[in-house]
Order: C-alpha cells, then structure tokens, then sequence
C-alpha cells in the first residue's frame, strides 16, 4: 500500500544544504579544473534537488506504489497487448557481454551484437512470411512510417510518382491515417460493414492508379479476422497498390498464420505488444518493418546482412543506395531487440504456436462471460481481444467511462475505452495469453459486480474511483501539460 500520508504531506522534498551523498575527489583525473577553458566553465552550480538517500528511496518507492503495471496487476488494454515482460528478458538485454557496447564500434568487435540483429530479423520474417526485416525503427507509428516510405520508394522507383492514396478502414488505428499523411500520402477511408469486417463494394471504386496502397490489420480494431482477406490483396495488387498489414499486435496469428501469406507486402511488428518488451511510458520501443521478396533494397539504412559463416566476421552493416535513406540514429534500440529475442528462443518453435490460441480463448471466455450484462455489437468468435458498446442497461446513466475508473477500486486496470470509434460506448478488452483462468474469473465478477452497483448505486459508479491515491483527472491536461523534469525554483 502506498504511503499517502508521506506523498501528501511534503510535496517539495528539496532543502537546501541537505545531501545525500559526497564523492570522494576523482583520483584519476589527470588535469587541474583551471586547465579548462573559461567558456566551457559553469558559473554557478546545477540546479538539482537536495535530499537525503533515505527521502530519495521514500520518493520513488512511493511513486512506483501510485503505478500500475503488469507485475502488479491485469490490465486488458485492448488493441495495446499489455503482456507479461518475462523477467529473463531483463537477464538477457543487461548481459554484460552486451550492454557495454557502443553503436560506433567497428563492425569486427561487435559480430555477436550483429548475430542477434541478424536471428531476429530472420526469425521475424519467418513468424509473419516476410523475406526481410529491419530493426531500426524506434515505435509502432515509427515502423508505419518507415514501411510507408518503402511504399512510396517502390513506386516512386517505377516512375509512379502519382500512386499518393493510402486507404484506411475507418476501423484503423488512429496512427494509420497520423502516419500516412506524416509520410506526405493522401488517406481515403474505407467503410466497415455492420460486423466490422471492410465493406468490399466500398473498396473497389477507390482502386486506380492513383493508390499506393492499403492499410489493414487483420483480425481487425474488433478482433474480427477479415475473411475477405485474399480478395481485398488481390483487388488492391489488381490496381497496382501494395499491402500494408498493421502488426502491432501479432499475438493472434503467431506461429499459426502469416500477413506473408495473406497477401500483405509491408508490415510492422511492435516488439513492445507482440513480443513481451516493455511500453513503459512512450518507451522505448520497437517497431520492425517487414518486406516481401523483390522490396528489400528499399528498406532504411544500415542494415544488418550475413557474409559467411566466419564464428568473428560473418556479419556486415550495409548501406544500400536504393534504400529509402535513414529513419534512426543507428540500429534501433538494441535493449529491446535483446528482450524480444530472447523471449522468442525462451518459446521456441512449439511454444509459440501457443501464444493465439490462448490469447484467442482468454478473449472469448471472458466475452461469453459478461455479454448478458455488457453490450456486444458484434457476436460471434473474436480472436485475442473484442468491444462491448458498454454496459447493457443504459436506463442508470452510468456510462462506460464510469466503469472503467470503478474497475480501478476493485485494483484492475481499465480496459481501452472509446475506440474504436465505431460505437459510443466502446470498452476493448484485450486479456493476452498470460492470465491465470483465476484472474479472469475475478475480473468477469469485478465487473458483474460493478453491474449491479450501477443498478443499485449508480451515483457510486459515477463518482469512482473512490480508492485510488488520486480521483478524475483532467485526461487532456494530463497529456498536454506534463511535468516531467524538476523544475527548480529559486
Ligand atoms: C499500438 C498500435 C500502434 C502504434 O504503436 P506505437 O508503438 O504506440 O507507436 C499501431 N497500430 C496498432 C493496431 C496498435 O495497437
């Protein structure tokens, strides 16, 4: 339980003269602080808190009990993949083998850094029927990015400069449009029919040649697989677009089906959803890009390649002239590329044929569970995540908003809430292949029980949550007007 009395109590933990520590002088320092330019000299001392190693460990220890994570407790954020960061991960991306390395080393002192790069990208392209991968972009939206301009690179190398149309479901991601039109491409959204799946009738008169492409993701925003899959690839390659598949969240289909063999071109994966690595606060993440045969030179440099078998040197960073130019600083971040390999070799080839179907019966077991109170849009089988449009009976006024802070009280985490923007209510509940049939148990009568409140109590559900250390914050002004440094005032 987190120490309220002690947050409340002293919020500005500075005072002055107060410390937690002294260094001893530097006894390797071979030069005297005159000996450096004026220019370069501080003027007067950093502005930095001064506090006391037992109030420093307070403050974080505190902070850290006000956070909720999965090793705390479930957090169904549909269309987000909060699964377990397995603690071998952390092992493997701290070895020391590793971790000391800089980016600018010659290639020959970092074969073994270069091998993993290398295993990655290659097991990636086995798991999704890509022929190559890059690591380096940093996020999914990144990894949008990065394969859109692959897009517009293969057309633009055929002479097509006017293929600039990227069609978007209006189910899509909201980054799908945000990284469309980042990447200089015009968005036309397609519509969704009543079960969520694409409208093809919508679809064919949108093909011609001014498209460059489509982006879909497929099971899509509701967890409903497009079975239209193979038609929608062939009327799109039929106009002389290409396939984007949005793989995010892959855990659905790994091991069983592949966006390769569906039909799709380019595609991402986020190694902070599918791949078990941390979100953790906007970072850092990953987000692959995948191309089919015959698109490779025009993915980001430098790229990672095989040269021989050679135990030091068997593997070179390469920078191609047909490649769309550089999306990062260097290789992507090699922390997290270390987690998600690791996490692939501690599956291994049986176990990850595991990850969808688990994840899938998770998602309808609970579904099946509570549609007789909450409202389900779309019946039938979902894949690892699905929407309710909120809670059945709407005569109490408790909306799903309400819901979602009561679900804090009882220490879940909330669902995603109010997207897709489909229905008004939408609450995606994404539960992942990790939860114990105990954990879902508790959950589905978590929210039976929140239910009944609104029936009996809504005013208590209205003005949820009740326990947690702080009430209904201002979402926007919390996202806009961060406060993420000390700020010292004088
Ligand atoms: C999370 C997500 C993204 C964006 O990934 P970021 O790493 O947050 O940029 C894109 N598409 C889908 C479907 C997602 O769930």
């Amino acid at each position: 339980m987190n120490n309220q009395y002690y947050s409340k109590l002293i919020f500005e933990l500075s005072r002055e003269g107060r410390q937690g520590y002294s260094l001893p002088p530097n006894e390797f320092v071979n030069f005297k602080i005159e000996d450096l330019p004026r220019q370069l000299l501080r003027q007067e001392g950093p502005k930095l808190p001064e506090v006391d190693e037992l109030t420093v460990v307070r403050h974080y220890t505190n902070m850290s009990n006000n956070n909720f994570g999965v090793d705390t407790g479930f957090y169904p954020l549909g269309s987000c993949t909060m699964k377990y960061n397995p603690k071998i991960n952390e092992d493997m991306a701290v070895h020391p083998d590793f971790v000391g390395l800089h980016p600018f080393q010659p290639a020959g002192t970092v074969d073994g850094a270069l091998e993993v790069y290398y295993n990655l990208q290659h097991s990636l392209a086995e798991l999704s029927g890509m022929s190559e991968f890059t690591l380096n972009p940093y996020a999914g939206a990144h990894g949008e990015l990065t394969g859109l301009m692959v897009m517009r690179t293969y057309h633009e190398s055929r002479g097509e400069t006017q293929r600039r149309k990227v069609i978007v479901p209006d189910s899509a991601h909201g980054t799908n449009p945000a990284s469309a039109a980042v990447c200089g491409l015009e968005v036309v959204t397609v519509k969704s029919l009543a079960d969520g799946t694409v409208d093809v009738d919508d679809l064919r008169p949108l093909l011609d040649d001014t498209v460059a492409g489509m982006m879909m993701t497929n099971p899509n925003t509701l967890g409903i697989f497009e079975r239209k899959i193979a038609t929608i690839a062939a009327m799109v390659h039929e106009a002389g677009g290409l396939m984007y598949y949005d793989g995010a969240n892959l855990n659905p289909l790994l091991g069983r089906c592949r966006p390769g063999d569906l039909g799709f071109d380019i595609m991402h994966i986020n190694l902070h959803k599918t791949f078990s690595t941390p979100h953790g606060g906007g970072g850092p993440g990953s987000g692959p890009v995948g191309v089919r045969a015959g698109l490779e030179r025009f993915l980001p440099n430098p790229r990672v390649v095989k040269v021989s078998d050679d135990e030091t040197d068997g593997f070179m960073v390469q920078h191609g002239d047909d490649s769309l130019g550089y999306v990062s600083g260097h290789l992507g971040n090699f922390g997290v590329i270390m987690r998600a390999y690791a996490y692939i070799l501690s599956l291994g080839r049986e176990n990850v044929k595991q990850v969808g179907p688990l994840a899938t019966l998770n998602a309808n077991y609970v579904k099946e569970s509570l549609k007789d109170v909450f409202e389900l849009p779309i019946e039938g089988v979902c894949k690892h995540e699905f929407v309710f449009d909120g809670l059945k009976d709407k005569s109490t006024g408790v909306t799903t908003l309400d819901v979602a802070k009561r679900l804090l009280d009882y220490g879940f985490h909330a669902p995603t809430i109010y997207f897709p923007l489909l229905f008004h209510e939408a609450m995606m509940i994404e539960p992942t292949e990790n939860e114990s049939r105990e954990t879902l148990d508790a959950f589905i009568e978590v929210l039976r029980t929140i239910a009944r409140e609104a029936r009996e109590n809504p005013d208590m559900v209205k003005t949820a949550p009740h326990n947690t250390p702080v009430r209904r914050l201002d979402d926007t002004k919390a996202a806009l007007e961060q406060i993420v440094t000390y700020n010292f005032e004088a």
